[in-house]
């Protein structure tokens, strides 16, 4: 948005500064971006930023595909218009592709240059041009990590590399939402035993590494699609989403044996588990999560190191 502004406000003044010496031409190139970027700042107004922001970018790469054509029948020289394609394209591409489309632009433009101007313009043309796309290009790699990385801490947690609370949510969300046509959901809901005692005997770092341990044993028993969320302190969850009646029970009660049976550096680690179903078809996702976090309730009150899974789940 404040680039689509940006833009007008500088095409408002390009047009009047180019009517004002005379090069009406460029001028009347001036008025049409400003004419096409306007339709797109109603476009990023009235549809999803997503879809708005590509169209105005797209827009703006199809202008900058034309101009030197534009120049070209009009005997004027406008390669100076270049240099906005490389910027442009990282707000469109992933860095890979946008570097292709580059380089085919730049050798779009230099043929468009060596028809109006001599050799040594060329040159000069693909030579500042080429570094613009050096620099760009680097700057769409370093972008791209960031937001890899950004998006990774969202969406983890930083102690046991798991998933974190809020990208649970959003997966509760997610589930409820009627485009995806869910039919039901197993909830397991992990706590370690006696996890305070842990604490109080090694210590919080012994703790700690417990935490990243245990769920690395979990992680490893999971499916991709069914992957293990941090929910609480010691607490986890996993979501198996549409899988077969029964699957939540088998799942956490091999995930239970095989913390029982890990090696935890002399640590005696166990976990009880809660197991609750939830129907598209009736209830509520959160009481779903009640039933399971009573389930799990129920497994530590019978002793603990235990599956117990909700009433009406067998029902
Ligand atoms: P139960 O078998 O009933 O679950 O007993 P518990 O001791 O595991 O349960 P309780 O909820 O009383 O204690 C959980 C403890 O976990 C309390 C809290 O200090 C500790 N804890 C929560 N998050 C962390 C963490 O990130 N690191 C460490 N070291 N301890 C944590
Ligand atoms: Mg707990
Ligand atoms: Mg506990």
């Amino acid at each position: 948005m404040v680039l689509a502004l940006l833009v007008m406000a500088l095409m408002v003044m390009l047009g009047i500064i180019n009517t004002r010496i005379g090069l009406i031409d460029t001028a009347r190139m001036a008025w049409i971006v400003l004419a096409v970027s306007s339709a797109c700042l109603v476009g990023l107004v009235t549809l999803p930023r997503r879809l708005g922001g590509t169209i105005f970018f797209a827009c703006i790469a199809a202008v900058l595909l034309v101009i030197p054509a534009y120049g070209l029948d009009h005997q004027r020289n406008m390669q100076h218009w270049a240099y906005i394609f490389p910027p442009l394209l990282v707000f469109l591409m992933r860095p890979g592709p946008s570097l292709v489309v580059m380089i085919l632009y730049g050798i779009y433009m230099s043929w468009v240059t060596s028809l109006l101007l001599p050799m040594i313009d060329v040159v000069r043309f693909a030579s500042g041009y080429g570094m613009t796309v050096c620099f760009m290009y680097t700057y769409a790699l370093l972008q791209d990590r960031a937001a890899t990385m950004l998006r990774y801490h969202s969406e983890h947690d930083a102690l046991s590399n798991c998933l974190n609370r809020r990208t649970f949510n959003e997966a509760v969300d997610q589930l409820a939402a009627p485009s995806r046509r869910h039919e039901r959901c197993e909830f397991l809901l992990i706590d370690i035993d006696h996890f305070k005692a842990i604490n109080d005997q090694h210590g919080h770092r012994v703790g700690d590494r417990m935490i990243t341990q245990v769920a690395a044993e979990l992680g490893r028993m999971l499916d991709p699609d069914a992957p293990l969320f941090r929910y609480g302190g010691e607490e986890f969850a996993v979501m198996l989403v549409d899988a077969p009646e029964g699957a939540g029970n088998v799942l956490a009660e091999r995930l239970r044996a095989a913390i029982e049976r890990g090696d935890f550096q002399g640590v005696k680690v166990t976990i009880s588990i809660g197991v609750a179903l939830w129907r598209a078809s009736g209830g509520k996702i959160e009481s779903a999560l009640q039933k399971a976090d009573d389930a799990l309730y129920a497994a530590k009150r019978a002793g603990r190191n235990r599956v117990v899974e909700s009433g009406a789940n067998r029902a």
